[in-house]
């Protein structure tokens, strides 16, 4: 007799893609309770499970996904949150193709357990079977922290420490938290409130949050070393680059930082109820390839631009932004324009941008990052008739805190050096994130808040630690 084949993975169900491309929806709708059992039921629960290792956090893999089997999603909910504080956010965004999924066994055979559906699954499962779930919050042990920037490396250091009985308040210049999760992921990939809910959840475990406050203009971060007794630096790398070609000061060219920020955060795809005004293309350009720009130009269809052409210089094989992104905006209607580079905008008489200046590129051998280099070929420029243009071509990391605190070593990029643990050359002072990694993912930005968390709480609570406990002032 032979065995019965091991069955597909199960689809994800999904707006159909004409009717998507006019709302900020979510894309995938979630599975059933029937789909994500059928799913589950694919995990062969395996002794030596490769999947925890490929996942940065190392959530309990099987153990969660036996227990959605036994129909216990509040209890599968509570063993993912043991190390990971974000699962509905992490189950929604994580490159789990690159990670815990492509580890699984079953990727051998190219067919993966969909990990990161049934987190989610879990998590919004849980969230409707006890939506007032009460945590037991731990004894104070007197000690104060400062987390700066509260995006998924923050949440996760302040999460971690509070759940170990420090009181931590979390500073954040914008005025809704979440960094990244909140102002760039749009709704349609990631809703406002999912991420919300899993804050408000750190929120019982006593995280306090400071809004609006910019660390190095409101407050000298050294004013916080007075006051608390370490800080952690969560801060992002949210700089955005130009490309520096002629025309890029035209009317009509916003950054992709600009453009998310006012037309997911500020809500401008709600205009005059919220009053965020946008101007927004009828044939637009996106430059980049990354998430970030496959975001803006999926926003830019729903904002109503009759035509959305992403402009990459490398080939379809090396786009950085995940598969899914990619397939989803193809489906939508976004034109790739592959291996195409803009080297200069040219403007009307009012100085509005009216056209990309591109030249057609090939492959040439592999760059320093182990990708094969554009390369121009000769006599093959050509125009694309543009009104509004979007520049994705990548952020750095902003110098307005790290140029306020002295002592702290900084490499030649501007980014913050630390070791293993987080630990920078300022003492007391901690970091994580993409100011460490520059433009990373959200699970890798969670990971480094969980270590260094950990390194702060054996730094203060050694026996022999220097430093006593800050006094209230
Ligand atoms: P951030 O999320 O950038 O948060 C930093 C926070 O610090 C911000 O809220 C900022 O306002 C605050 N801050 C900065 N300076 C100060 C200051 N001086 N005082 C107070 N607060 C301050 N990753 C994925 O894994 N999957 C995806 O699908 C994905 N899509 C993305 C789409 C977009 C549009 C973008 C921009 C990024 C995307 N990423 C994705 C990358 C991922 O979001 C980041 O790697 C991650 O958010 C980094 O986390 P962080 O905590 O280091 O910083
Ligand atoms: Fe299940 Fe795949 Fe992990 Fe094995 S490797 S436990 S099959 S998810």
């Amino acid at each position: 007799m032979t065995a019965s084949p091991r069955p597909d993975r199960t689809p994800m169900p999904e707006q159909d893609p004409k009717v998507r491309a006019t709302n900020f929806d979510e894309v995938p709708l979630g599975y059933t309770a029937d789909l994500a059992k059928r799913e589950a039921s694919r995990c062969l629960n395996c002794k030596n499970p490769q999947c925890v290792g490929g996942c940065p956090v190392n959530v309990n893999i099987p153990g969660f996904i036996k227990l959605l089997l036994e129909g216990k999603p509040v209890e599968a909910a509570e063993l993912i949150k043991r190390t990971n504080c974000l699962p509905a956010v992490c189950g929604r965004v994580c490159p789990q193709e690159s990670q815990c999924e492509d580890a699984c066994i079953l990727n051998k055979k190219g067919n993966p357990v969909a990990i990161g559906n049934l987190e989610r699954y879990a998590a919004d499962t849980a969230a409707k079977l006890s939506p007032d779930l009460t945590v037991t919050r731990p004894a104070s042990n007197g000690r104060k922290i400062a987390v700066v920037g509260s995006g998924p490396a923050g949440l996760t250091c302040a999460g971690d420490l509070a759940k170990l009985g420090y009181a931590v308040t979390v500073f954040e210049a914008f005025h809704i938290p979440g960094g990244v999760l909140s102002y760039g992921i749009p709704p349609f990939r990631l809703p406002k409130e999912i991420v919300q809910r899993e804050i408000k959840e750190l929120e019982k475990y006593g995280v306090k949050f400071k809004l609006n406050y910019v660390i190095g203009k409101i407050l000298p971060p050294d004013n916080l070393l007075k006051n608390f007794d370490a800080v952690f630096l969560g801060v992002g790398a949210g700089l955005p680059m130009f490309m520096d070609i002629p025309g890029e000061n035209l009317g009509g060219i916003y950054t992709a930082n600009e453009f998310l920020t006012r037309a997911n955060l500020m809500k401008a795809y709600l205009f005059p109820e919220y009053d965020t005004p946008l101007l927004n293309g009828q044939s637009m350009c996106i430059i980049g390839g990354g998430n970030v720009a496959l975001d803006s130009a999926r926003s830019a269809l729903r904002l109503g631009a009759k035509e959305v052409r992403l402009v990459y210089r490398r080939s379809r094989a090396e786009l950085p932004a995940r598969a899914e992104e990619s397939h989803h905006a193809e489906q939508e209607g976004v034109i790739f324009e592959l291996l195409t580079n803009p080297i200069e905008y040219v403007g009307d008489e009012k100085g509005q941008v009216k056209e990309v200046v591109c030249e057609r590129m090939e492959l040439g051998e592999p760059d320093a990052s182990g990708r094969r280099r554009p390369v121009t070929i000769p006599n093959s420029r050509f125009s694309i008739k543009s009104d509004m243009v979007i520049v994705a071509i990548g952020t750095s990391a902003n110098p307005l805190l790290t140029s306020t605190l002295p002592g702290l070593k900084l490499n030649k990029g501007g980014y913050i050096v630390s070791d293993a643990n987080g630990k920078t050359s300022k003492q007391r002072v901690w970091a994580g994130g993409d100011i460490i990694t520059g433009s990373a993912t959200v699970i890798l930005a969670m990971g480094a808040g969980r270590i260094a968390a950990k390194d702060i709480h054996e730094t203060l609570s050694h026996p022999e630690s220097p430093w006593p406990q800050v006094q209230d002032k």
